[in-house]
């Protein structure tokens, strides 16, 4: 069995990595308490997760899985991005981000595309790593709709879905089509493959 350590500390987003993983044999250990956030100072998804991945294989010596996302706004010339978490500031909620991506929106005449996307990378002692993606193709609604989900899920529409947002569908809905989903299907399918 291979084991990794995991470098998210959202409940959430181990257990629905656990339920993808568990059946190929892959342990997931949770972050140590000791390990500190790492700063995202890179200007890529891949970027951030890899850097946060070294972190904890540096950290427990053994190898490691870090995921970063970010809401990419065709409009908006592709924020937030990699700034997602931070968009409406430091300290801003789910929903002063959802206020100021809205309202930044609002003024715009382009069609309201937009893309989440998932990047997973493993880390390894030793130096080597490889990275997968996911991405899910939506638009961002005008106004929010649903109470599921987290972050921007109450304004993005998937493209191949029936209109409802994220955050109106259940949690397997959700990570049946989701770009962390594609993205930890897609890791699944490497590590199987090893
Ligand atoms: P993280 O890299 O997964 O922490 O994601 C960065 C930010 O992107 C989060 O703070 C959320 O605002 C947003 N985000 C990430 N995943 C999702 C999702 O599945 N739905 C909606 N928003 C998300």
């Amino acid at each position: 069995m291979s084991t990794f350590v995991l470098a998210t500390a959202n409940p959430d987003k181990a257990t629905e990595m656990r339920e993808i993983l568990a059946p190929l044999g892959v342990e997931l250990l949770a972050r140590p308490d000791h390990v500190a956030d790492v700063d995202e100072t890179e200007d890529t998804l891949e970027g951030n997760a890899l850097l946060k991945a070294r972190a904890l294989v540096e950290a427990t010596g053994r190898a490691a899985i870090a995921d970063d996302t970010g809401l990419f706004v065709d409009a908006l010339g592709g924020r937030p991005g990699v700034h997602s978490a931070r968009y409406a500031g430091e300290e801003a909620s789910y929903a002063d981000n959802v206020d100021r991506l809205l309202s930044e929106l609002a003024s715009v005449e382009a069609p309201r595309t937009a893309r989440f996307v998932t990047a997973i990378v493993v880390a390894y002692p030793g130096g080597d790593w490889f990275g997968v993606e996911g991405v899910l193709e939506g638009t961002i609604t005008t106004s929010p709709r649903g109470g599921g989900g987290f972050g921007y899920d109450p304004v993005f529409s998937p493209s191949d879905e029936d209109g409802r947002t994220l955050a109106q569908m259940t949690p397997e809905q959700k990570n049946a089509v989701s770009h962390r989903g594609r993205a930890l299907r897609a890791l699944a399918e490497k590590l199987g493959a090893e």
